[in-house]
């Protein structure tokens, strides 16, 4: 544990070093991208970190995933974990909630005192009242030594079961469709109007006519991709073979078939997310040449801390 005074400072810092984002995050109006995690799977990679995705609009910090790793990542992008004002689940698959309870729990403890609302398929709510259960010791000691605010009483969970608006605040405008993720029920995908642009992330799917209704006319679609060839060889190495073959196969996007997603949505820029494999082994340019076939807008191949 820093001292109040001690973290502080180093925020402060960490953000003044980081001259070119924070000068953009001073423009009114203009959102920031920033892909905090761009591995798909719940396997700790050395290459990638977990899925996580952020927008900032006029200093407001909305999450979108919170896989292992999510604050860490936002401190190594420049962002404010005191900023943070909404988190959204895609869904219930732990790469990407292993860190949601702890993205609010260590925001709390880098200074949070605000509002932030939650997002996401249930459990949602169940799971944020045993988290904070599970840590009612910490979080009891912190306000005790501390004087820090209760974190139960600035968190407000909203599950979601259905496409529809999910919230709007003078920043931005967000609302979901329901993708298909095989078994995983319900799996979402976000849309973001801001001031400036419209964002789409699909979440986990197989190739989903209701995120292109979603995702139709936007900016940005950040999308799921699977390199088809690498599959079977990666299936090959595991217990579970042709299990993990078919879940990946009947419930992810693989890269052909992505460039066909985005064309058919009329999107501009296309950024490859939620790499699988996410290893190192395969390379930008084997990925982008697996898309373009098939898309001709601006393609961009994701990596993590990448601002768009
Ligand atoms: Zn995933
Ligand atoms: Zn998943």
């Amino acid at each position: 544990m820093a001292p109040p005074a001690t973290r502080r400072g180093f925020i402060g810092g960490a953000a003044a070093a980081l001259s070119g984002p924070a000068a953009r995050a001073a423009e009114p109006g203009k959102s920031r991208l920033i892909l905090l995690g761009t591995g798909g799977g719940p396997t700790p990679k050395p290459n990638r970190s977990a899925p996580a995705n952020a927008i900032v609009v006029n200093g407001a910090v909305y999450v979108i995933d919170c896989g292992d790793g999510v604050a860490r990542q936002m401190v190594l992008a420049g962002l404010r974990l005191d900023a943070l004002r909404a988190v959204f689940v895609t869904h219930n698959h732990s790469d990407h909630n292993a860190d949601y309870g702890n993205l609010l729990l260590l925001s709390w403890a880098a200074n949070l005192a605000s509002h932030v609302d939650t997002y996401g398929p249930p459990p949602l709510k169940e799971m944020t009242r045993l988290f904070l259960q599970m840590n009612a010791y910490d979080i009891a000691t912190r306000i005790a030594d501390e004087g820090r605010p209760s974190l139960r009483k600035l968190i407000s969970v909203h599950e979601i079961s259905r496409g529809g608006p999910v919230m709007a605040d003078a920043n931005v405008r967000v609302s979901c469709a329901l993708v298909d993720h095989g078994a995983v029920k319900p799996a979402l995908a976000y849309r973001f109007d801001c001031p400036d642009r419209a964002i789409v992330f699909s979440g986990d799917t197989r190739p989903s006519e209701n995120l292109v209704r979603l995702a139709r006319g936007a900016d940005v679609l950040v999308h799921e991709v699977m390199y088809g060839p690498a599959v079977d060889k990666m299936a090959a190495g595991e217990r579970n073979a042709k299990t993990l073959r078919e879940h990946l196969l009947s419930a992810h996007t693989t890269a052909e078939e992505v460039g066909r997603v985005a064309t058919e949505a009329g999107v501009k820029t296309l950024v490859l997310s939620h790499f699988v494999p996410g290893g190192p082994g395969i390379a930008d340019a084997e990925w982008e040449a697996a898309v373009r076939p098939h898309f001709a807008g601006r393609l961009v191949v994701g990596r993590d801390l990448m601002e768009l």
